[in-house]
């Protein structure tokens, strides 16, 4: 059975191989592990073997894990829905937020945070119903809202890819986000400098790094499941 070792070491030559065939550098892509399938034991097993970054998707999920996971070292990435009355339980708590879709979140984040949180806007890019996200034509107007907000600032969009083994159209998701993130990075705004893509996950992660993915957010193919008790 493979380890997580042996799990880290080949994500880490798929991610160089990547990175090799786009003209990218290593540095410049974030692996966080999704532990939120997983327990704080296989969590701690994850930062000893380097990671430093970890995404939860739900309240419960952060909430438990910090209670028992104290270092500073952690980036703490908050990569799920929340919903507004929610809002107040994590926003200290967390380091980046990857789910911002909403201006009633905003507003609630305006109100309850304590310093300014570096947030990704979520984009429905391929317009599937079930995803949550703005639509790519409504960037713009929830942009100019949230200049009023000094809580928020926007480092990035993020999305997830629709669940297919066409990889084409993956890729051309992954692509309109990065066309995306570019035209508003050139509008120069100061709260919303937009340099970030998180985008790619255990099935699509070396297709996001080709097409401009700076923080790829990996859970199965890295921490693996619970129930198959591995280390
Ligand atoms: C669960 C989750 C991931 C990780 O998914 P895997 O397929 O297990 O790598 C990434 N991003 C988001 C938003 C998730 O909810």
């Amino acid at each position: 059975m493979e380890t997580l070792q042996q799990r880290m070491k080949v994500i880490e030559e798929e991610i160089q191989a990547a990175c090799t065939r786009s003209g990218r550098k290593r540095n410049d892509i974030t692996v966080i592990a999704v532990t939120k399938q997983v327990s704080v034991e296989r969590t701690q097993e994850v930062i000893k073997a380097g990671i430093d970054n970890l995404g939860e998707n739900r309240p419960e999920g952060l909430l438990g894990k910090q209670e028992e996971i104290t270092l500073d070292t952690i980036n703490w990435h908050f990569i799920g829905n929340v919903q507004s009355r929610k809002v107040k339980d994590i926003i200290d708590k967390v380091d980046f937020l990857h789910s911002l879709d909403r201006i009633t979140i905003a507003k609630e984040i305006q109100k309850r945070a304590a310093s300014t949180i570096d947030c990704f806007l979520q984009v429905n890019v391929s317009g599937e119903e079930s995803k949550s996200g703005i639509q790519p034509e409504e960037l713009k107007g929830f942009l100019r809202e949230l200049s009023e907000f000094d809580k928020i600032r926007v480092i990035g969009l993020m999305t997830m890819a629709p669940f297919t083994e066409d990889e084409d159209l993956i890729r051309s998701v992954f692509r309109s986000l990065r066309v995306l993130r570019d035209q508003i990075a050139a509008l120069n705004l100061i709260n919303a400098p937009c340099t970030e893509l998180s985008m790619g996950m255990s099935n699509d992660y070396t297709i996001a790094i080709e097409e401009g993915a700076t923080h790829i957010r990996i859970g199965t193919a890295l921490v693996g499941l619970e129930s198959e008790g591995d280390g």
